[in-house]
């Protein structure tokens, strides 16, 4: 069992997932928002990212935290 991070929705899955079926369009249209300003402004912090996309600095952090915003930047700044 998993809880979504979006919806908070428990969900049966056999491997370890944070989104349910519902939100994972959610959140990719959100990450690729978040890719692609990391695109235009490399050296964005999380509050710079969280304003320029219209999203949570809570959500960018958990997306740093998830290892996915190191891996497609490096120069990417937690704070
Ligand atoms: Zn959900």
């Amino acid at each position: 069992m998993s809880k979504c991070k979006f919806c908070g929705k428990v969900f049966k899955t056999k491997k370890v997932e944070i989104l349910c079926k519902d939100c994972r369009p959610i959140d990719e249209a959100v990450f690729s928002r978040i890719e692609s300003y990391l695109h235009k402004f490399p050296h964005s912090n999380a509050m710079q990212i969280a304003e320029g996309c219209g999203v949570s600095v809570l959500e960018v952090l958990q997306y740093i935290d998830e290892g996915r915003l190191l891996l497609s930047k490096g120069e990417f700044k937690r704070l």
